[in-house]
């Protein structure tokens, strides 16, 4: 099977979480939804890549919530030799002066057309390990600043090895977050000058060699969020792989920064929405910081019944979602409605499985979903209860929620207790359900079955936020802070509606403009012009969906930074 996938060279897609399928739980969020959509894009196009990721197999986490609304946290694991095949090599790096040898799985991904693609899962749980080392590849996000060091190095340098010693030939190597960033050390010591030919103060390893081969995509927008190792750490845990003085060079000369160390390794960077690619530049100055925006994946996030719809008016949308553009014609009223009821009715009875609420097909469901942390402001909808019955008492909405919290980020464990609380006090005016365990399988029934999709991040902290593209292909309009893709989506009342403007963000002034918007455009439009309601789900489908797909995004890449 590999032997069949290694013949061609192909791009190497580096990433520390990847959401391959929903039983696989190697991801926490939207990072990873957007490697499987990378992956499941460049099976549908035909690109030859493969993707280098951790095994984690005890998973991100499984979320419970208790009666006090409160969030428990157990270990997801889960059996790579159900899913997956033994690679035939082994491979080693050195960690705090120990070999550490690491294994792996091949995943092969399946796409729903012809194309397939190699999946690397490198695994340290392997009898030649000590039991510490054995955990390094298990918990996704887990443990300390140390552990997640030796993470990276499997990550970045194990990874290299493997892909070496399974024979594949690569040409280019796209780092998925700085995470992966040490795959630049190994490359360097591949290039590294014999010493006799250096003049003096010259650094011995070919830089601009290695920064052809690579290529960086970031992802967050404010410095404290990017990985960065004090150097004894470093060189307690790493060694000496390569010489200090160019490492610092690289990484910076306080600590290893790994987003420095990819932007330097790197000849093509880029952020992942517009707005994002400009506050990046601000915040590394000197680099040449371009923009693709990110896309989500047609069939995977595309309800039945818009697939029935889109393949019998659009043929070839699957391939091609720029077709999209052509729904707003050939596809009646009639029919894109009855469709939505269909994935109404499906997430209708979903809340009612997992959580006993009973929900009403006949009014508007509001849905927000999504990490819960203070930037991404959950709880601004409930800023203004008394508001938010006023306008509930005039047109009734109900709301579903769902989110995990980094089980050690306490603000955002809050905030999920914060929301419990309002639901209860909230009961008889507005009903509201929070679906636990949020993952792929519920983000597809919330994205397709909702009426409308909620966004109220912290400007500028989305960096793109790809769960409302998803809405998009299911005829699900955006109400959404301007940020991120919005930023680029929203056409004011024909693709949704935007939430405050494109200024700084300020809590009072956003929770009045989203109370007002809901009050006086979206709930009336949606009760009292149901022509004019379609009309706006039309747009979702024609103007955004067309665009913020990830065919789009990999053909950008392909000819951008692996061509290019
Ligand atoms: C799409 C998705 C995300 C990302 O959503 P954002 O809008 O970018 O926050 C996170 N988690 C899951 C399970 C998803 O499917």
């Amino acid at each position: 099977m590999l032997d069949e996938l290694i013949h061609e060279t192909r791009i190497a897609y580096f990433s520390m979480e990847i959401a391959l399928q929903n039983q696989i739980p190697t991801y926490s969020g939207g990072l990873g939804v957007l490697a499987g959509d990378t992956m499941r894009s460049a099976a549908d196009l035909e690109l030859p890549m493969v993707a280098v990721t951790l095994v984690s197999r005890a998973g991100y986490f499984r979320q419970e919530i208790d009666a006090q609304g409160r969030q428990l946290e157990h270990p997801h694991d889960w059996d790579p030799a159900r899913w997956a095949s033994p690679l035939e090599a082994k491979i080693a790096v050195v960690i705090e002066g120990r070999i550490v040898w690491i294994g792996g799985w091949l995943y092969v991904l399946q796409g729903h057309m012809n194309g397939r693609q190699p999946v690397m899962l490198l695994d340290t749980d392997l009898d030649e390990n000590s039991s510490e080392d054995r955990e390094i590849t298990h918990y996704l996000y887990g443990g300390d600043e140390s552990y997640r060091l030796k993470q990276e190095i499997v990550l970045g340098i194990g990874g290299m090895r493997m892909l070496q010693a399974l024979g594949f030939e690569i040409r280019q190597y796209h780092m998925n977050e700085g995470h992966s960033a040490l795959l630049a050390v190994e490359l360097l010591r591949r290039y590294a000058y014999v010493s006799e030919d250096l003049r003096p103060g010259e650094v011995p390893y070919d830089i601009p060699r290695v920064r052809e081969l690579c290529s960086f995509t970031t992802h967050t927008p404010v410095e404290a969020g990017h990985d960065r190792f004090p150097y004894d750490m470093v060189q307690r845990i790493l060694g000496d792989v390569i010489d200090l003085a160019t490492l610092k060079h690289l990484a910076g000369e306080d600590n290893l920064n790994m987003t420095r160390l990819a932007l330097n390794s790197s000849e093509y960077v880029n952020g992942v929405a517009k707005r994002h690619a400009e506050v990046s530049r601000t915040m590394f100055p000197g680099y040449r910081v371009h923009s693709v925006t990110n896309g989500v994946h047609p069939f995977t996030w595309t309800a039945e019944s818009f697939i029935e719809l889109y393949d019998a008016h659009i043929p070839g949308w699957c391939h091609e979602p720029e077709l999209l553009i052509r729904a707003e014609c050939c596809i009646t009223d009639e029919a894109i409605w009855q469709a939505h009821c269909e994935a109404k009715a499906a997430l209708v009875n979903k809340v009612s499985a997992l959580c006993g609420v009973t929900l009403n097909a006949e009014i508007p469901i509001l849905g927000f979903a999504r990490r819960m942390t203070a930037y991404k402001r959950p709880d601004l909808l409930f800023s203004d209860m008394q508001r938010l019955k006023a306008i509930a008492r005039q047109r009734p909405f109900q709301i579903v929620m769902a989110g995990k919290a980094h089980p050690r980020d306490e603000g955002g464990k809050g905030l999920i207790e914060t929301i419990h609380r309002h639901i209860r006090d909230f009961a008889d005016i507005v009903p509201m359900a929070y679906l636990p365990n949020y993952d792929m399988d519920i983000a597809f029934s919330m994205v397709s079955g909702v009426d409308v999709w909620l966004n109220t991040p912290l400007r500028p902290l989305e960096a793109s936020g790809t769960s409302g593209m998803k809405a998009a292909f299911n005829g699900v309009p955006n109400l959404s802070v301007l940020d991120g893709w919005w930023i680029e989506g929203c056409i004011e009342g024909i693709t949704g509606w935007a939430i405050g403007d494109s200024a700084e963000s300020d809590n009072n002034a956003d929770a009045r403009s989203l109370y007002d918007k809901l009050e006086h455009t979206v709930l009336p439009l949606f009760y009292e012009d149901r022509a004019g309601w379609i009309a706006v789900m039309k747009g979702a489908i024609c103007k955004n969906a067309s665009f913020f797909n990830s065919h789009r995004m990999m053909r950008r890449y392909a000819t951008e930074a692996y061509i290019g």
